[in-house]
């Protein structure tokens, strides 16, 4: 069943569940919602699903997650029926696959694109949000889960004239759906994070000139793709209880094992070997499997990070270019690792310039290209692979408004304040599963863990009588200082990284991940439970009406397909 499309006050609620985004956390929400027998409607602002896979469709975009455990486990014939071509899959393959899904368990219906919430308010006397969205709208719902993602509202520099540049003009993460000419044309990408540096290769080969803008070199090693082979698809079929297994049990949710050994319990030529083993191994192995301590201690990173510095040399000709390539400000993993297939070997085309900000700032945009310190140089297009509002920023742009009237923007002015990364108090049937105080990683994994104790905690809730479900003040204290304590601690991301949200002026300075990962997670949701959900204040709501639709239970698992696989329980 999709919502009536006006609420009428007074009235029960128009659905049980407006979950906002459908990305893969909102997709997955959207699943266990219905199969759980509610009523569910999906507000998406894109034209389609799949949210990072829809709107990075930028040339080269990809995984750095193993493509078979960034997917769905929650059914074996899903992992079964879909065959991902490489290791790590490319973005049109990720978008096919998060529409197969939405097709395959009859989502479709229940999800409605093109409606991004600009207003979502909390009626106390209700017990109900009221929400409505741009293409107009107006739904009320008991619960209110935003799956809005942490990287879903892009950055852009804050330049003089950037508006005055009449060339063409892109972000990474605002990407046309229609295709890009980049044939014979004079061009600049602005940012060399995670997107820049998969795009620039790509497109190296294509155009007539290509002008990269530095501010900060990261420390790119490969990703070291490769095509999944008939055998290897045959041993992940064979496999799947044991990757499960595997993935639930790893804090980052990769299958990569820990190393057993420190930098310095090897002499130089075993170490050295080593390091080739890592520079050769695919994607977040480097940081997952390296030296046990080479994350946490200082001259153990320094040795890696010379080893890489010592790569960049060798492949980049040009010892100047080669040398600005290398980071000077920050360690290896202290900012989110890129992952790189031909990005240094792009310097030695002779049509492909860097230029260091630090040397050379941005004076200002000009109709026809970028004014450095340096003059100007005038482009066709410009690439924008400068980032996002992380953690906070799709929250913070959807107005929502809690208990007694208070903005969302006014309770976290200061940083984010969760209990779980699940609930903010003062904001009750609120969840936010994949948002701030979510743990890096393989997304996937942890925001399913959490999409996973949101729907149970809306199952018990239900069975216990009550409709409303907020997270204890004291609970949500805890939780942001122990978040906080963490965030100091090796291996946290270090304070220049935009997981602090550095990126943004004027942006408060709060870690905002989790960076006791998965098993804090785990045993506080234990705890959770032990204590008959102590944590959340659970009530009936003052003017609550049962929901609209209810009951509906079998024909909304009817509509899910056969044999779903039950979430392994923590
Ligand atoms: C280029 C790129 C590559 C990445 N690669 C990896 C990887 O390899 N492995 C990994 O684990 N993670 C990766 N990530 C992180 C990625 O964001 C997560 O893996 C995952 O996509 C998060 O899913 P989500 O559903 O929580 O959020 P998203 O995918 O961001 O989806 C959120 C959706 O919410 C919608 N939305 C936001 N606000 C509103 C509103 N007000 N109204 C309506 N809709 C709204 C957005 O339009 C979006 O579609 C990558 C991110 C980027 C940008």
């Amino acid at each position: 069943m999709t919502a009536r499309p006006r609420a009428v006050p007074g009235r029960a609620p128009d659905v049980d569940v407006v979950v906002v985004g459908a990305g893969i956390t909102g997709i997955y929400q959207l699943y266990r919602a219905l199969e759980a027998g509610m009523s569910a409607l999906v507000l998406e602002a894109g034209g389609g699903v799949g949210g990072t896979w829809y709107w990075n469709r930028y040339p080269g975009a990809r995984f750095d997650s193993e493509s078979y455990t960034y997917g769905y486990l929650f059914s074996e014939e899903l992992f079964d029926e879909w065959e991902w071509q490489e290791h790590f899959a490319e973005q049109p393959e990720i978008e096919r696959y998060l529409n197969h899904v939405v097709d395959r368990f009859g989502l479709r219906p229940h999800i409605r694109c093109g409606a991004r919430v600009d207003s979502a308010v909390y009626d106390e006397a209700a017990g109900t949000w009221r929400v409505t969205a741009g293409d107009g709208t107006a739904v009320t719902a008991r619960y209110l889960v935003a799956a809005t993602g942490v990287l879903s509202v892009p950055h852009f520099p804050d330049l003089p004239g950037r508006d005055d540049f009449v060339g063409e003009s892109y972000h990474t993460g605002l990407w046309p759906t229609t295709p890009v000419d980049f044939a014979g044309k004079r061009v600049a990408v602005v940012g060399t994070g995670s997107s820049g540096v998969q795009l620039i290769p790509v497109i190296a080969a294509e155009v007539s000139a290509l002008c990269v803008y530095q501010r900060t070199p990261n420390w790119c090693t490969p990703l070291n793709n490769a095509p999944i082979t008939a055998e290897d698809q045959a041993a992940l079929r064979a496999d799947f209880e044991a990757m499960c297994k595997t993935l639930h049990a790893s804090p980052s949710g990769f299958l990569h094992q820990p190393h057993d050994r420190a930098t310095f319990d090897d002499p130089p030529e075993q170490r050295q070997a080593f390091f080739e083993r890592m520079w050769e191994s695919p994607g977040f192995s480097k940081l997952i499997s390296h030296y046990t301590d080479m994350l946490v201690d200082e001259r153990a990173n320094a040795e890696w990070c010379g080893f890489v510095a010592d790569k960049v040399r060798a492949i980049v000709r040009d010892p100047a270019t080669a040398d600005k390539l290398i980071p000077k400000d920050h360690r290896f993993g202290e900012k989110r690792p890129p992952f790189v297939t031909g990005y240094y070997e792009a310097y030695n085309e002779p049509h492909v310039d860097l230029v260091d900000l630090h040397e050379t700032p941005i004076v200002r945009m000009t109709a026809t290209g970028i004014e450095t310190t340096e003059g100007e140089r005038q482009f066709d297009m410009v690439v924008w692979a400068t980032g996002f509002d992380f953690g906070t920023g799709a929250l913070l742009r959807m107005g929502v408004v809690g208990r007694s009237g208070v903005p969302l923007t006014e309770y976290w002015a200061e940083g984010p304040k969760t209990f779980l990364g699940i609930q903010t108090a003062g904001f009750p049937n609120l969840f936010i599963p994949g948002g701030p105080h979510a743990a890096a990683g393989n997304n996937p994994r942890y925001n399913g863990d959490q999409v996973d104790f949101v729907t149970e905690t809306l199952v018990y809730a239900r069975d216990h009588g009550y409709d409303t479900i907020e997270a204890d003040p004291a609970a949500e204290e805890r939780w942001t200082a122990m978040v906080d304590r963490w965030a100091t601690r090796a291996p946290s991301f270090g304070a220049g990284s935009y997981y602090f949200g550095t990126n943004i002026p004027g942006k408060p300075r709060k870690y905002l991940l989790n960076s006791a990962g998965r098993p804090k997670l785990f045993s506080m949701i234990a705890e959770v439970r032990a204590s008959g959900y102590e944590a959340f204040k659970m009530s009936r709501a003052p003017g609550a009406a049962p929901t609209a639709g209810e009951p509906r239970p079998p024909a909304a698992r009817a509509a899910l397909g056969p044999r779903v696989r039950p979430s392994p329980r923590v």
